[in-house]
C-alpha cells in the first residue's frame, strides 16, 4: 500500500490509477509530472457536495497547478477559479472557464491585468490595500465599467503553518489590517466605479487544524455584521484557500469537515460561500516520476542522483517540505539509507534526505504529492527544460504538456549586433 489511493501497487509495481507508471516513463520519459483525473474530480466532488444545496462557489486556485487540462475540469461540474495574474485569467478563459466565475487575488494587480479582468467580466477583485482600490476605480472609469470589489481582510490569525505559506498574521504583507477594514469598507462608498460586493480573507496554506479558520470566519463574520448595520450590504463570502494534505504524518481534517465547519460559522446568514482550494485539490492527485541517474557511496553518505532536481519541484529546496519518495517498482533487497538529490548545482537541491530505499542505477521513483505546487513552481534553473505532464483517466494516457526543449527556453535571448 503507498497511502495514496490514486497511485497505488499492484504486485509491486506502482500504478496511477490503471497505468503502470514505468510505462509512462518510458513512453515519455522522465522527469514527468503525471496526474490522476479521477483523484481531481474526486477532491472537487468532495468539497462541492459539501455545501449540501448551500449557495457557494469553489474556486479553484490556480496558482497550485496551472495546466489548462486540469482548468478544464471545474468549470463543467461548475466550479470558478482563483487566479493571481492575468496570465493566470487567460488561461482560465482559454479552458473554458466561465469569467463569472472568476476571482483576481494578489497584492500587486496592475493595470492592464486589472483592464483585462474589467473586460472579460469577472466576478470579483479581491483588493489588498487603500491604493490599489484607487487605481482600480480609475482604471475602471476609464473602461466606463463598475469593478465589483471585496476587500482582503488580513484577520490576524495564526495558520499554525510553515512561516514561508502564512499569510493571515498582521506582519504579513497580505490584505488590509483587520483594524482599518470596516474604515475603508465604509469609505469605498466614495469610489464611483466600483461596487463593494464582497468580503474575504485567506490566511495561509497546508493548514492542518480548522482552529484557525474558524477563528478567521469569527473576526470576518463580526466585520460581516457590523457592515451591513451600517447599510453595506455583502453578497458574498470568500474564505480563502488553506486546507492542508498528507504528505507523510499529517492527518489535515477531511474536505467536507473542514467545509461543514465553515457553513455552521456562518450559520443563518444568507450569503453565498466561497472558498478557494488550491492544494487539497490536486496535491495527492499528482506524482513526479524521476530516474536514478547514478549511486554515489561517499563514506558518510549514500546519495542517489536523481534526473529530477529543485527547479522540477521546489518544495524541498525552499520550505524543507517533505515528499514521500517510492519505488516505481518495490524491491527490498538491499535498504540503505539514501539522499535523493538532483543534478542542480546547489547543496540545496534536494528531493529528500535520509530515505530508505533499495536502489540501483536506472530505478524508476515517484514522488508523491508533487501535483500542487510542483509545475507551477518550477523554472529553468541550470538551463533544464521544464518537465512533461501526463494525465492518466483509467487505463487511458494523455500528454497534457510536451517536455519543453531548450530551443523553446533560449527561444527569446537576443546576441548583441
Ligand atoms: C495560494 C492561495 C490560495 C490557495 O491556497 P491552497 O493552500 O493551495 O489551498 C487561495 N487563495 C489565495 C488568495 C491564495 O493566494
Amino acid at each position: 500500500m503507498s497511502g495514496f489511493p490514486a497511485f497505488d501497487y499492484r504486485n509491486a509495481r506502482l500504478y496511477g490509477e490503471s497505468v503502470q507508471l514505468d510505462r509512462i516513463a518510458e513512453e515519455f520519459g522522465t522527469p514527468c509530472y503525471v496526474y490522476s483525473r479521477a483523484a481531481l474530480i474526486a477532491a472537487y466532488e468532495e468539497f462541492d457536495a459539501a455545501f449540501a444545496g448551500r449557495d457557494h462557489l469553489v474556486c479553484y486556485a490556480v496558482k497550485a497547478n496551472s495546466n489548462l487540462a486540469i482548468l478544464n475540469f471545474f468549470a463543467p461540474r461548475g466550479g470558478g477559479v482563483d487566479t493571481v495574474s492575468g496570465g493566470e485569467l487567460l488561461r482560465v478563459l482559454k479552458a473554458g472557464g466561465d469569467p463569472q466565475k472568476v476571482v483576481f487575488s494578489g497584492v500587486g494587480k496592475q493595470p492592464d491585468e486589472m483592464r483585462a479582468a474589467l473586460a472579460a467580466g469577472i466576478l470579483c477583485f479581491n483588493v489588498e490595500a487603500e491604493p490599489e482600490l484607487v487605481v482600480l476605480d480609475r482604471v475602471a472609469g476609464e473602461m466606463n465599467k463598475i469593478a465589483p470589489v471585496s476587500l482582503r481582510v488580513n484577520p490576524d490569525v495564526d495558520a499554525k503553518t510553515h512561516p514561508y505559506i502564512s499569510t493571515g498574521l498582521k506582519e504579513n504583507k497580505f490584505g488590509i489590517p483587520f483594524d482599518e477594514a470596516e474604515r475603508l469598507y465604509l469609505s469605498s462608498r466614495e469610489f464611483a466605479n466600483v461596487r463593494i460586493t464582497g468580503l474575504d480573507c485567506h490566511i495561509g496554506s497546508q493548514l492542518t487544524e480548522l482552529d484557525p479558520f474558524v477563528e478567521a470566519c469569527g473576526k470576518i463574520l463580526g466585520l460581516l455584521d457590523r457592515l451591513e448595520t451600517q447599510g453595506l450590504p455583502i453578497d458574498h463570502l470568500d474564505l480563502g484557500g488553506g486546507l492542508g494534505i498528507r504528505y507523510a504524518g499529517e492527518s489535515p481534517p477531511p474536505a467536507r469537515d473542514y467545509v461543514a465547519a465553515l457553513c455552521s460559522a456562518v450559520g443563518q446568514r444568507n450569503q453565498r460561500i466561497l472558498i478557494e482550494p488550491g492544494r487539497a485539490l490536486v496535491g495527492n492527485a499528482g506524482v513526479l516520476l524521476t530516474r536514478v541517474a547514478y549511486l554515489k557511496h561517499t563514506p558518510y553518505r549514500n546519495f542517489a542522483i536523481v534526473d529530477a532536481a529543485m527547479n522540477d519541484l521546489m518544495r524541498p529546496a525552499l520550505y524543507d517540505a517533505y515528499h514521500e519518495i517510492l519505488p516505481v517498482i518495490a524491491n527490498r533487497n538491499d535498504i540503505k539509507t539514501y539522499q535523493i538529490v538532483g543534478p542542480v548545482c546547489e547543496t540545496g537541491d534536494f528531493l529528500g534526505h535520509d530515505r530508505k530505499l533499495s536502489l540501483a542505477q536506472g530505478d524508476l521513483l515517484a514522488i508523491m504529492s508533487a501535483g500542487a505546487y510542483g509545475m507551477s513552481m518550477s523554472s529553468n534553473y541550470n538551463t533544464r527544460p521544464r518537465a512533461a505532464e501526463v494525465m492518466v483517466d483509467g487505463d487511458r494516457i494523455h500528454l497534457i504538456r510536451e517536455r519543453e526543449s531548450i530551443e523553446q527556453l533560449i527561444a527569446g535571448e537576443k546576441i548583441l549586433p
